[in-house]
């Protein structure tokens, strides 16, 4: 199990290393001298990176996502931090995922009640802004009365910035296929009414998906289709609908080649990141809790993949989002 629960001296390592380097750091800098060969530079930071993650199983476990931060400009762009995965240690979480350079989390309220019971938990975390959605798994819950919670958090609520994630899960199938398509239906006209950008959630349903958004009138309205995770040719149907697309974790797994090469056709200004934590950490953390620190492992691979900069590539995907989310 993943020991998320910090002590003083971890926690103590994230606050100063912007300001005295740190312990992983130095353990980097011994990996560079033992990578160094006379007459050759010395490794950049980014080949140990790529070393490490390339290297077994066994010696990869675990960087330290601090000792590979990128400037505090990214955004992770969907996470779910209300989940009692996090209650113990949620602020440690927020502090380390800044100290990684993630200047924005979108925490993802999977309904009113959850919205209206645990909002609190960010109230000192303005770097925090909020989607609402009932997700297509719950789609029973979307009764009037709950349509009416959501329309007056939209109303009342400045860090609600999106309507999701909603959308059709075939893969899971724990609400009947009508309901889910009625759910679906009814949040898209709720986002049209609370002039919000709309959050996609897809699963096994990809074609049912688009056919819905298509056939009312989505083209060129803002949305973001979250999770992504399939192939150019989606893609490609995605960016011609003007729409945005978020990569997760999963990009940096070894079989995922399909997912990188979707990555390289998604024009600058349409992709953004996320973990979906606690859900689908990368490498090298796969398995574990995910937390929107760990957003960098993400930027990296895609990076490398698109051969930009990590640091470019993290600033544009961050004003992606802020624009995007209105933040
Ligand atoms: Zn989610």
């Amino acid at each position: 199990m993943l020991n998320h629960t910090l002590g003083l001296q971890k926690r103590l390592t994230i606050v100063l290393l912007p300001l005295l380097g740190n312990g992983a750091d130095c353990r980097l800098e011994s990996f560079a001298a033992s990578l160094h060969r006379p007459g050759l530079p010395l490794p950049t930071r980014i080949d140990m990176y790529r070393r490490e993650v390339s290297m077994s199983k066994k010696s990869v476990d675990r960087i330290d996502p601090v000792s590979v931060a990128l400037p505090l400009e990214g955004v992770d762009s969907h996470a779910h931090l209300d989940g009692e995965e996090f209650d113990q240690d949620r602020e440690s979480v927020l502090e380390r995922a800044r100290a990684c350079g993630v200047a924005h989390v979108g925490n993802v309220f999977l309904g009113p009640e959850d919205f209206n019971s645990r909002r609190h938990y960010f109230a000192d975390h303005p770097e925090v802004f909020f989607l609402l959605g009932i997700h297509p798994c719950h789609g029973q819950d979307c009764t009037p009365d709950t349509l009416e919670a959501m329309r007056r958090a939209f109303r009342e609520e400045p860090r609600l910035k999106a309507v999701g994630e909603i959308g059709l899960d075939f893969y899971w199938d724990d609400c009947p296929r009508e309901v889910q398509y009625e759910t679906f239906s009814t949040q898209l006209r709720l986002a049209r009414e609370v002039e919000r950008p709309v959050v996609i959630h897809c699963r096994e349903a990809e074609e049912e998906t688009l056919m819905v958004l298509e056939s009312q009138g989505f083209k060129d309205y803002p949305l973001l289709w979250h999770c992504f995770g399939k192939g150019p040719d989606l893609a490609q149907r995605i960016i011609r609908n003007g729409w945005h697309i978020s990569v997760p974790g999963p990009v940096t797994y070894k079989a995922n080649e399909d997912l990188r090469q979707a990555v390289t056709v998604i024009p600058a200004a349409r992709l953004m990141l996320e973990t979906d934590a606690p859900y689908l950490a990368p490498l090298p953390w796969r398995g574990k809790r995910n937390e929107p620190a760990f957003t960098v492992f993400t930027a990296r691979t895609v990076a490398e993949t698109r051969g930009e900069e990590p640091e470019d590539l993290w600033r544009m995907c961050g004003q992606n989002a802020r624009r995007f989310f209105g933040v």
